[in-house]
């Protein structure tokens, strides 16, 4: 595919993909996400302008990383997308007006914060917690039954003998995050670099001991397979899956204007530091089902649902002062 490139592409190609094999494969990033948005939003840039130097196997193209081989791999029936990222109120409008293009001016969004973990699906087979597994590259993930398990927020039995797939964020808790670290820096381990990268090194551990004691959490906002006869919108999925009694973040809104998304934006950038739990931004979503299926996909990500990234607040000089680790 390299060929018909020009050498700044491939380079940019091997520097992404190098980056994302230390972020997703080894869970230990040796760059901050910012500068990792910086070149991935560069190459974006570039393919905007030429179209030609778009290949399938441009890191713009993919989903995540590769499964760990260490687990069994899962295939996901339905892939598990990424999203479409934003940096400002501009490109969020201009979602907005992309959306209003395809379905008409009858929107209304659901605000969701972007929980800062890792993306996993949960399979329940009449009701009983059969599988959990990693996002990995979107089509095959990794099987951390084992690990999810131990999540104490996760029920193993729902109410009703179901037959489902759901989907959410494993993430680690402020509180977590930081014992754990106090911990390794008493022993003088390598610390990680943020509760995004603990919860995943956490989560993909042969040994479901060490996933117990560093105490995740799950949120569950979405859904693969899942009875939708009566479900119009994203808000009742996340109502329904709520009750199920899984647990769902309390934070979702469903916004009528992009006045009352921004004012949702304004309010969680100022409530962010006082959450118990990492978030990285916020995501907006198309909330009739009807018109997410009229937006469609990309091959990276869902038309209808956009994140919204708050600034960057790591700075190099903290990732590079601290050693980071699974
Ligand atoms: P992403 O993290 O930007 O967004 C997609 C993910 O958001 C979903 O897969 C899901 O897991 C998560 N999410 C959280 N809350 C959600 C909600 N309410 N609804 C829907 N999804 C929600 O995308 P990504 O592809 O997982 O990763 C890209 C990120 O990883 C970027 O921030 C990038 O900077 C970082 N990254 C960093 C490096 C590095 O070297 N530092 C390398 C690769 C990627």
């Amino acid at each position: 595919m390299e060929e018909r490139l020009p050498q700044h592409v491939i380079d940019l190609h091997r520097q992404l993909n190098q980056y994302s094999y230390e972020y997703y494969v080894e869970d230990n990033p040796s760059v901050p996400d910012s500068e990792y948005d910086r070149l991935m939003n560069g190459l974006l840039a570039l393919e905007k302008q030429h179209p030609e130097w778009i290949t399938p196997d441009s890191p713009t193209q993919r989903v995540g990383g590769n499964p760990l081989k260490a687990f069994t791999k899962v295939t996901h029936e339905i892939p598990m997308l990424s999203l479409g990222d934003v940096f400002s109120e501009e490109e969020l409008l201009d979602f907005d007006r992309r959306v209003r293009q395809a379905v008409g001016d009858d929107v209304t969004y659901v605000c969701e914060l972007k929980i800062d973990g890792l993306a996993i699906s949960l399979t329940y087979e009449k009701g009983n917690f059969v599988l959990g597994a990693t996002r990995g590259n979107g089509t095959v993930g990794e099987d951390i039954t084992h690990n999810l398990k131990t999540v104490r927020s996760l029920p193993l039995v729902l109410p009703e003998p179901i037959d489902i797939e759901v989907r959410g964020e494993a993430y680690m808790p402020k509180k977590s995050f930081d014992k754990l670290n106090e911990e390794r820096k008493k022993n003088e381990e390598p610390l990680f670099a943020n509760p995004r990268n603990a919860a995943a090194g956490s989560l993909r551990q042969l040994d479901p001991k060490i996933s117990a004691k560093r105490r995740l959490s799950v949120f569950l906002y979405s859904a693969g397979r899942f009875n939708r006869d009566r479900i119009k919108t994203h808000y009742d999925l996340l109502e329904s899956i709520r009750a199920l009694g899984l647990p769902v973040n309390p934070e979702s809104r469903r916004c009528r204007t992009m006045e009352e998304v921004f004012d949702y934006i304004k309010e969680y950038t100022e409530k962010r530091d006082a959450l118990p739990y990492g978030i990285d931004g916020i995501v907006v979503k198309v909330d009739d089902m009807a018109q997410q299926q009229q937006l469609g996909n990309t091959v990276k990500s869902p038309r209808w649902m956009i994140a919204y990234k708050f600034p960057a607040e790591e700075v190099v000089s903290t990732l590079e002062a601290i050693e980071v680790s699974v």
